[in-house]
């Protein structure tokens, strides 16, 4: 018997999931906007001191909502990095707006502040960072940039929940933040995001965007005799069920943080003197930063190492994989005229890194498993 391929990401269950999915059942409600999305909302406006959390279908469709929010129209521009999920730009596309690529930095491999200015036109809209690793942007540096010329800032936060920057929470820093519950963050419910808006004008139009275009929670609330169409919309709310899932998750982030700090601490503790013997750089983690051990990679010396340690780990059962391609190189994005040398670092990067496995209930013999299958890996 060979044992089985460890994987790179496993969901599990954190503690009350199927008990409180059951209530709903039992309940009979299992539509959006019922006890456990509204659990999560309590939950996550407590933590965090957000204005407003709402659950959604998908970080992609909070980021739409964002999208509708700031009335990106055709024409308009959106600067996101390059180094980032297809959604961070897609949103913005969908509306009519043109992708502006930002590099990253090649250290916390997030957008490159010292970048930012000098791609800002009369016709940007919006800047969008993301949280790479759920290490935290120059936020102070981004903002006042944003602040000079009147953009607002989204932060797609899709890897930083509970993280922070300067002692304040990731996704409260912009105007607007997007969380992701997918299977492969730190919190999930399969399938799910949420919204979360810092600036209060934007509170009562995102209610309405979230339920097709209509005032429907101004109607729940006895605020309006009956409801109607009042503006654009989209079905972005988050069924019951899944947010009775998400709310079990949610109710143990100290515990999952907790666990995945570990995880991170040992790889990164483990790995330091074979990185260094291999001229392999580990993550890097600016002082101002508490991360939010969304997962653990490495920067390998070259393309050819790191699809060399690939191979490597996949002979020893175990599964790695790299991430992100340029998205200033996509095909898609060829029509804006993308082309190569155009953000070095994140092509740089995108060749050379490798995620390792990290999930919540990883044990500690399965991440020996790993560490010791890199350790036997010489990347000279
Ligand atoms: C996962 C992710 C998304 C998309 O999240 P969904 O919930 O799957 O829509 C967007 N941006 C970043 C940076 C992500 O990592």
């Amino acid at each position: 018997m060979t044992t089985p391929n460890l994987p790179f990401n496993r969901s599990s269950l954190a503690g009350r999931e199927l008990e409180y999915i059951n209530l709903t059942l039992e309940a009979g409600q299992i539509a959006g906007d019922q006890l456990f999305s509204k659990k999560c909302h309590k939950l996550l406006e407590d933590v965090l001191g957000t204005k407003r959390a709402l659950v959604t279908t998908s970080c992609t469709h909070a980021l739409e909502m964002t999208a509708i929010l700031l009335d990106i129209q055709t024409g308009d521009e959106v600067i996101v990095p390059s180094f980032t999920f297809v959604s961070t730009a897609n949103a913005f596309v969908l509306r009519g707006a043109r992708p502006v690529f930002c590099d990253v930095r090649h250290d916390t491999l997030n957008l490159d502040e010292a970048k930012l200015e000098e791609l800002i036109s009369p016709r940007t809209k919006a800047i969008v960072v993301v949280h790479y690793a759920g290490v935290s942007c120059a936020m102070d540096e981004i903002n006042a940039i944003a602040a000079r010329h009147g953009i607002p800032v989204v932060e797609d936060n899709a890897h930083g929940l509970f993280g922070k920057y300067k002692g304040r929470w990731l996704g409260t820093i912009g105007a607007l933040a997007t969380q992701s519950f997918h299977e492969t963050k730190n919190i999930t419910c399969g399938e799910g995001g949420a919204l979360l808006i810092n600036d209060h004008r934007y509170a009562e139009r995102a209610e309405i965007i979230r339920e097709k275009g209509t005032n429907r929670a101004n109607f729940f609330r006895g605020q309006v005799d009956k409801y109607s169409w009042v503006d654009v919309g989209s079905s972005y709310v988050m069924s019951d069920v899944l947010a009775a899932f998400l709310y079990a998750q949610l109710e143990r982030w100290e515990d999952i943080q907790g666990k995945r700090r570990l995880l991170w601490n040992r790889y990164h503790s483990e790995l330091s003197g074979w990185a260094a013997r291999n001229g392999v750089t580990q993550p890097t983690v600016p002082s101002y930063c508490e991360q939010a051990w969304h997962m653990y990679y490495l920067l390998l010396p070259s393309l050819q190492s790191r699809q060399a340690l690939i191979a490597h780990l996949k002979a020893h059962g175990v599964l790695a994989v790299f991430h992100y391609l340029p998205l200033h190189l996509s095909q898609y994005a060829s029509r804006w005229g993308g082309k190569k040398g155009q953000c070095p670092v994140t092509e740089d990067v995108s060749d050379r890194l490798l995620r390792l496995s990290f999930y919540n209930t990883l044990t500690q013999d399965d991440q020996s498993r790993v560490i010791n299958a890199v350790q036997k890996f010489s990347a000279a």
